[in-house]
């Protein structure tokens, strides 16, 4: 029933007619393009909601039909089943969300905004059909006796533990419960989002003379003028605390007063005890989390959220951040008093304090290492950079790279390539679509229109796209990268890796927050390689290898700073964990919870944890809570692998092996800690990232 309302209400911004003749819906009949790609050119917007419409009400069916099966629930009439169901949904979805990111226009934007509500209902639907939920649970209690291999285990347990935590298993009182505690986590995450946007919109530091602009390049000083135009203050500067605004003045402005009357002010948004304070907020989502994680059966909430990331609990996390705190704050402290050596040196007369650190930092940046990246990019044309990429993977696994031409396309800047074996048999096609436009969104990332699985005994190849926003040509210049771009072409290019080797059987995969940034970082590493750099680094007009000062530069700067970024980034990170880890109400207000703990970890007062309770959106707003930690968790894995890399040659064949056949063709359907010990022999260590940030 609720399925034809909703759909009546979409279904009127559609085409009727269209909709009567399915033949005409490319999504309705097999595609008969090179290598199943998408056939771009014949998807119109008016295709997407009877698609939909139709994979969720196939999807629908198909689940229905799992739970009136008469037979005693089995693996393979229940969770292959399950796993199998939807496909049609899966393709137009792939299809439409690479659109909407990376290729949108009005209609799109239209329609996803109408099929949110929609879509999450059908999921919902899903999760939490009880008699669905009966049948894998009588599947998970069997298994034991199922001799099932590891990667069917692996989808049965965590299928089953993602039921368990949107609450299947409860009666139906603390079901309702559940849904009141979601219910009102879900209004105080908006009203956060809402109260911390506010405070960073209602501050501006506005400057009449421009004497106070001292320090500032004349990009900063446009930062500021453009914002006063914006506000009406022609003639003006207005700094604010959004970061691309907050960094750089605080980073150049002499003017130490205003440095600190600007940082001050990003530091204690959604803290001013006014109507956009969030203190209250953070108080009652803490405690809601530990009343949910408690009826859920654990202890906290990052014991649920953990049972299935790599960490597996809170001691795991707490293992690897502590011993990173221990090794950094020493170097931070070290920092902190070589930036005060500076300021004595330069007649000050005080203590450095928070809103000083970017200031000192730069000009001790600059005295020791000054890199301008405009003095790298000649030596980073776009084409060099891709062909060094390709270069590395056919060096580290054999692939060739083949160019397709008159193959359908998201967007005719987009470059597809075939993707072949060492003997020439098919891995998958790689989409590469590098240069901004109006209708993508911002950013880089990797996504696939066809992930790799088997229907039955036919193997279904994947389709991946890496999507990017570099710089652009611009007259006779070809794109010349930043450092930074090159990182993140490399980066991509290792998520889409990553998804071309994959082996996974089912639909259905796991891939762990705190796991999925391995492949693509690193990835990283042979990009900035002294080995891989002469291949591909020369000049694009000369010709000329990049001179060994600018590398020896580039290396050493990266060093720069990192016990100040490090120890900033773990202060948020542990601050997340505390928050999760709580057994129920905080007992003192948020402010001094928070000061009471960072003290108790020893953070010294010149450094400000990179985000504070009333503005950490990523755990009060966002997907992050007891999960802030995976970015540096990432960190160390990368780092850890690439030794084993480094140890034996960037290029060792046996490596390069076990790295695919452990991880890359495994990742999503099987245990991640089991996946990095089968491939490092051992379980991860913090050595190679503390010796690569110079924090050994
Ligand atoms: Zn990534």
């Amino acid at each position: 029933m609720w399925l034809s309302v909703i759909f009546l209400s979409i279904g009127s911004c559609t085409n009727p007619q269209k909709e009567m003749n399915s033949n005409e819906n490319p999504f309705f009949t097999p595609w008969e393009t090179p290598y199943n790609l998408p056939p771009f050119d014949q998807i119109k917007p008016e295709h997407f909601i009877p698609a939909f419409k139709k994979g969720m009400s196939l999807q629908s069916k198909a689940i229905q039909a799992i739970v009136a099966n008469p037979e005693e629930p089995n693996f393979e009439n229940t969770i292959e089943a399950y796993d199998q169901s939807g496909k049609l949904l899966r393709q137009v979805r792939s299809v439409f969300y690479n659109l909407a990111s990376a290729n949108t226009n009005e209609d799109i934007q239209r329609i996803a905004a109408e099929l949110a509500p929609v879509l999450s209902t059908h999921y919902d639907e899903i999760s939490l059909n009880p008699e669905l939920f009966a049948r894998i649970k009588s599947v998970y209690e069997q298994r034991a006796e199922l001799k099932l291999d590891i990667e069917s285990m692996f989808l049965l347990e965590n299928l089953y533990t993602g039921f368990e935590l949107s609450g299947a298993n409860l009666d139906p009182q603390n079901q309702t419960l559940l849904k009141t505690i979601n219910s009102d986590i879900s209004v105080l995450r908006v009203r956060f989002g809402q109260n911390l946007l506010a405070e960073t919109n209602d501050f501006k530091l506005i400057i009449t003379n421009e004497s106070s602009l001292e320090g500032l390049p004349a990009s900063v000083k446009a930062i500021g003028a453009n914002a006063a135009k914006e506000n009406g203050l022609e003639g003006q500067w207005v700094y604010t605390t959004h970061k691309p605004s907050l960094l750089p003045f605080i980073t150049y402005a002499d003017n130490r007063e205003l440095r600190k009357t600007l940082y001050t002010a990003y530091t204690m948004r959604g803290n001013n005890n006014n109507a956009h304070d969030n203190k209250d907020i953070v108080a009652k989502m803490s405690k809601l989390r530990a009343q949910r994680a408690q009826l859920l059966g654990f202890n906290n909430y990052a014991e649920g959220v953990l049972k299935t990331k790599m960490a597996k609990n809170p001691e795991g996390v707490y293992g690897l951040l502590d011993q990173l705190w221990e090794a950094s704050l020493p170097i931070a402290v070290k920092e902190a008093e070589a930036l005060q050596e500076m300021i004595h040196q330069e007649g000050g007369d005080f203590k450095l304090e928070s809103w000083d650190w970017w200031y000192y930092a730069e000009k001790l940046r600059k005295a020791k290492y000054d890199l301008d990246d405009n003095e790298l990019r000649p030596y980073f044309k776009l084409e060099n950079v891709r062909d060094a990429a390709l270069m590395v993977a056919n060096k580290l696994y054999g692939l060739q790279f083949e160019q397709l031409q008159d193959v359908p396309k998201l967007h005719e800047d987009a470059v597809a390539y075939g993707v072949t074996e060492a003997d020439g048999s098919h891995l998958g096609v790689l989409y590469m679509d590098f240069f901004p436009r109006a209708s993508k969104e911002g950013g880089a990332w990797c996504d696939e229109f066809t992930a790799y699985h088997m229907e039955g005994d036919k193997v279904i190849y994947p389709v991946v796209t890496t999507v990017c926003n570099f710089t652009k040509p611009n007259g006779n210049t070809p794109s010349l990268l930043s450092i930074d771009e090159v990182e993140t072409l490399f980066h991509e290019f290792g998520h889409a890796l990553d998804a071309l080797f994959s082996k996974c059987t089912y639909n259905t995969t796991f891939v762990a927050r705190d796991f999925v940034e391995l492949p693509s970082q690193i990835m990283e590493h042979w990009s900035t390689h002294p080995e891989v750099l002469a291949a591909y680094a020369v000049h694009y007009e000369t010709g000329e290898p990049i001179p060994e000062a600018l590398l020896e530069k580039l290396n050493k700067s990266n060093l720069f700073n990192q016990g100040f970024e490090t120890v900033e980034f773990l202060a948020a990170a542990l601050l997340d964990m505390k928050y999760h880890t709580l057994e129920g109400p905080l007992e003192t207000d948020v402010e001094t919870f928070e000061a009471n703990y960072l003290k108790s970890i020893g953070l010294i007062p010149e450094i400000i944890s990179r985000y504070r309770s009333t503005y950490f959106a990523h755990i009060f707003d966002g997907g992050y809570a007891s999960g802030y930690y995976s970015y540096i968790w990432s960190g160390v894995l990368d780092n850890d692998a690439f030794d084993a890399f480094s140890e034996k040659g960037i290029y060792d064949q046996e490596t390069a092996m076990a790295f695919r056949k452990n991880i890359l063709e495994k990742n999503g359907s099987e245990d991640p800690m089991k996946m990095f010990v089968d491939f490092r022999g051992r379980q991860p260590s913090i050595d190679a990232l503390l010796r690569n940030k110079g924090l050994n």
